[in-house]
């Protein structure tokens, strides 16, 4: 009786056990198909109004209907300004889903590090000025081949430079460096800023984590940038790494492989899959 009643149980256990299983497959299923139908609408219906508003304004802007007053001009330029914080949310929601689902495409080739790290300090210079921030080439070598993807790596470093102009102290300095590490390709981006609490220098690269994520907090941003960047560097075989101290600092660097500069130069896509 005694094994009959453990014999019983263990079966309706198992039977629990099965029917709890189906459950969260289903829960499971459904989830990832309301995910997919999410990422697919964002896609879609966001992406497309967003680029034809977008088109609209920048017309507008231009001055192709004619100048515009003052007060309109100022209008259209906030109009386009949030249109392209839309946009860019937008775009991270996409490289988040893919970096998620290990889709992310790195289209690989001989890539001129020393020109990007210095096109990337250019482009953020505005940003930084208008945060009253000096973006300073410290230490960039010359001639530094990766085998990378450039856009993909552009948008890191990008991600890293407004960063680091963004939790400066007005009239802050940031410091960017290129070196060769033995084999390896070494970015350094250094601020002098709020720093970062050690409880969070591991979580700042998970998706939407803030230091500060309050409704009141005084700079924008979604927590996306971080968790994209390691994202494409880890896809790339590298490594983004954080020193940090609060009110002293943050330093973020980038390693990169080096490019072989025997190996023949060649174009390839690659789902990181
Ligand atoms: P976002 O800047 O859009 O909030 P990120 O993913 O780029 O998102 O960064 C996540 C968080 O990490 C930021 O909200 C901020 O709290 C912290 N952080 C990132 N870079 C720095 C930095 N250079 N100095 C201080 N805090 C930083």
């Amino acid at each position: 009786v005694l094994l009959a009643g453990i014999f019983f149980m263990d079966a309706r256990q198992q039977r629990q056990m099965y029917n709890e299983n189906v459950e969260l497959l289903v829960k499971s299923r459904a989830a990832a198909e309301a995910k997919a139908q999410f990422v697919s609408v964002v896609n879609h219906e966001l992406r497309t109004p967003l680029t034809s508003i977008s088109g609209s304004l920048s017309l507008l802007r231009g001055g192709a209907v004619g100048s515009l007053e003052a007060p309109a001009r100022k209008l259209v330029e906030i109009a386009y300004s949030n249109c392209s914080r839309l946009a860019a949310l937008i775009n991270d929601l996409l490289d988040l889903d893919k970096i998620e689902a290990g889709r992310v495409t790195i289209e690989r080739r001989k890539c001129d590090l020393t020109a990007l790290v210095r096109e990337a300090i250019q482009a953020n210079a505005t940003y930084a000025v208008n945060e009253q921030v000096s973006l300073i080439e410290t230490d960039i070598a010359e001639d530094v081949h990766v085998n990378g993807d450039p856009g993909r790596l552009m948008q890191v470093l990008n991600n890293l430079l407004s960063n680091a102009a963004k939790y400066s102290d007005h009239g802050g300095e940031v410091h960017v460096s290129l070196r060769r590490h033995g084999d390896k390709a070494r970015i350094e981006v250094r601020d002098f800023g709020l720093g970062i609490p050690e409880e969070y220098q591991t979580r700042i690269f998970d998706k939407f984590q803030q230091v500060d994520s309050s409704d009141h907090r005084a700079r924008g941003g979604t927590g996306l940038g971080l968790c994209i960047a390691k994202g494409i560097v880890e896809s790339h075989g590298g490594r983004l790494g954080l020193q940090s101290e609060v009110s002293k600092g943050s330093l973020f660097t980038v390693e990169l492989d080096l490019e072989d500069v025997n190996a023949p130069e060649q174009i390839r896509a690659e789902d990181t899959r």
